[in-house]
């Protein structure tokens, strides 16, 4: 991916996709994923994002002996019920040809399509899947978009913990006009359209005003675009369920043998790292 300049930069045309899965099922299955949920958005940096398109998706039956692990999966992310579900009404092949007409080719060349690279491996499989054969869709990381739109713009690298951390904001999760329909009203934090609206989100708050562009509604949602300059854009979720207890891990580092009670001092990883290691929709 090159550009010519900065205008052809703000003005391309990027696709970020999530499909979120019943779970993941070990190596040794034919069938490791059950996509059930599909969120892109098509988006340049000018316009912020142009349009998006959600489905729930007709899952297959989980292999026998993983019901269970299927539904528990579901349970502590998307919420999305493994079976009966009412909104769950197309098949693979109607959704991937959905998604096809969403991203029509420019120029006859297929748009490149973007991820966050911890789900690359699920989404790519899931995308093969519903296509049958391997799908025609190339898959990025949006890791490497945002380092390579920055190195345009400064002719340097930045450094892989700027990148994570741009990328690693919670400030939208619960913003409105970012979730789908169902999980908004569900109060449901997990939602494949809402990742892909915030990585939109955070591509316009690290990128747009080195690009000279304007931020409108379309970009962010303007109600939080004041915490923009505060720094502090990652929110923790005290009502996170089953995550609660994990966003602190206390580490022994210091211990001193020479007081008489002896001391030890702990400290608080990140929250980042913490963060990094939930498979937030597997
Ligand atoms: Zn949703």
């Amino acid at each position: 991916m090159s550009w010519e300049n900065d205008q052809a930069v703000v003005t391309d045309i990027f696709y970020f996709v999530n499909i979120y899965s019943h779970g993941k099922l070990p190596s040794h299955c034919e069938q490791r994923f059950l996509p059930c949920e599909i969120g892109c958005v098509r988006y340049s940096l000018q316009d912020g994002i142009m349009a998006d398109f959600h489905h729930f998706i007709d899952p297959e039956v989980p292999p026998r002996g993983f019901r269970y692990h299927c539904q528990a999966a579901s349970d502590a992310t998307h919420k999305i019920p493994v079976s009966g579900f009412h909104l769950s009404r197309t098949c693979y092949t109607v959704v991937l040809r959905e998604l096809l007409e969403f991203a029509q080719p420019a120029r006859g060349v297929w748009p490149h399509f973007y991820c966050r690279s911890n789900d690359r491996f699920r989404i790519n499989w899931c995308l093969n899947r519903m296509a049958s054969i391997e799908s025609r869709l190339e898959l990025l990381t949006v890791e490497d978009l945002l380092t390579k739109l920055y190195q345009k713009k400064y002719q340097k690298m930045p450094s892989k913990n700027w990148v994570y951390g741009e990328l690693d904001v919670f400030l939208w999760n619960f913003s409105s006009n970012t979730r789908c329909k169902w999980h908004e009203e569900n109060d449901i934090l997990w939602c494949a359209l809402a990742s892909c609206k915030k990585i939109a989100y955070c591509i316009s708050k690290s990128l747009a005003s080195m690009y000279g562009v304007s931020l409108t509604a379309a970009h962010m949602p303007l109600q939080d675009c004041d915490y923009g300059e505060s720094g502090n854009t990652k929110m923790v979720m005290l009502d996170a369920g089953c995550f609660q207890v994990r966003f602190f891990k206390l580490i022994p580092c210091v211990i001193s043998s020479s007081l008489s009670v002896q001391t030890c001092q702990f400290q608080l990883s990140s929250l980042d790292t913490v963060f990094r290691n939930i498979h937030w929709a597997d």
